[in-house]
């Protein structure tokens, strides 16, 4: 809602019709007790939302969304791209934490309407940019409206609309605890900012990254170079094309009390990870996790 930018004045229309169509559907059941019932849920559930999203807005950084000028691309691995764009108009970019995102807004080609997606920042890194990337999503007919526009329409120079940093997964954990930052995939963005910004506070980071063959990594040079400069930090690149599937044998080499997860990525693997960690007897409760979907997706939740 709050990257739709959905607002109180919103909830009315809906409201209205959203009676209407379960007036419609329960024909001659929509008596007018159960109509009245609805309509109250709906006003108290509609309350709730608008107090939080209310709450949402007033901490955001700038109202709506704003142009930005993207100032660099670069291909990451073999199907992602970074971006790093700077506002067009006078806004200050606010103190960026690790795991929060941005949503783009932009026309695709082919498309009448308006499409938004959201990315998560890669780097905390300010200097008056965002930093954010995108994987290529689909081939053929199923090829992603956004991902691919962004990656074959898009040049530096151009300008794109941006919403306000936001989200709430971040680092959590008491720092006397190591980080393991699992990811695959798109999942690496959220988790290279993690990466950078606990190394740099010296925390203990053990930095996991699921992909298929060393040629897919995204980020490789970031994170080699961040290893190589903090002995807190451990990398592993778990390759399936010859390690196979990530399995609970070698999670449960990485997991112990003192160790914190992290998990990000696609549902599916999101999914598989869940699952391999049940046999550990580790549930969700006990990871912090950023799906890049909806969470009811996952089928574990
Ligand atoms: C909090 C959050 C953070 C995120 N951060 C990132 C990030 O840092 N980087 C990143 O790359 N992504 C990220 N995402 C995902 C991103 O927002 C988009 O969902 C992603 O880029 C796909 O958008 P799209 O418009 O290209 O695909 P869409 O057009 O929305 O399509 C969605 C999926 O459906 C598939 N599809 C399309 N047509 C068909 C069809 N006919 N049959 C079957 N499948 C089809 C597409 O291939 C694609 O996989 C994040 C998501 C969330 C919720």
């Amino acid at each position: 809602h709050r990257a739709l930018q959905v607002k109180e004045e919103h909830y009315p229309i809906v409201g209205e019709f959203l009676l209407k169509a379960i007036k419609e559907v329960l024909g001659d059941a929509a008596t007018d007790d159960i109509m009245n019932a609805w309509e109250e849920a709906y006003g108290e559930i509609a309350g709730v939302f608008i107090q939080m999203e209310k709450a949402m807005y007033e901490q955001a950084a700038w109202e709506d969304f704003k142009s930005f000028k993207i100032t660099n691309i670069e291909d990451q691995g073999t199907s992602m791209k970074s971006f790093e764009v700077e506002p067009v108009d006078n806004i200050k970019i606010p103190e960026l934490v690790a795991g929060q995102y941005i949503t783009v807004r932009i026309k695709p080609t082919n498309d009448d309407n308006l499409a938004l997606r959201h990315y998560s920042i890669y780097s905390v890194k300010n200097g008056g940019k965002i930093r954010f990337a995108v994987k290529r999503e689909g081939e053929g007919e199923k090829k992603g409206l956004v991902s691919h526009d962004l990656h074959d329409k898009y040049s530096v120079g151009d300008t794109i609309e941006l919403s306000a940093p936001a989200g709430d997964f971040k680092v959590e954990s008491d720092k006397d605890k190591k980080l393991l930052l699992l990811s695959s995939g798109a999942g690496v963005t959220p988790m290279l900012a993690m990466l950078e910004d606990e190394a740099y506070k010296g925390r203990n980071v053990h930095f996991v990254h699921v992909n298929e063959a060393e040629k897919d990594v995204p980020f490789k040079e970031e994170v080699d170079a961040l290893n190589a400069m903090n002995e807190n930090v451990e990398v592993t690149y778990h390759l399936k094309e010859k390690d196979g599937y990530l399995t609970s044998n070698e999670l449960s080499n990485w997991i112990n009390e003192d160790v914190d997860i992290y998990l990000c990525g696609g549902i599916t693997f999101m999914d598989t990870i869940f699952d391999e960690l049940e046999k550990l007897n580790i549930g969700q409760a006990d990871v912090h996790f950023e799906p890049f979907g909806p969470k009811m997706s996952i089928t574990n939740v």
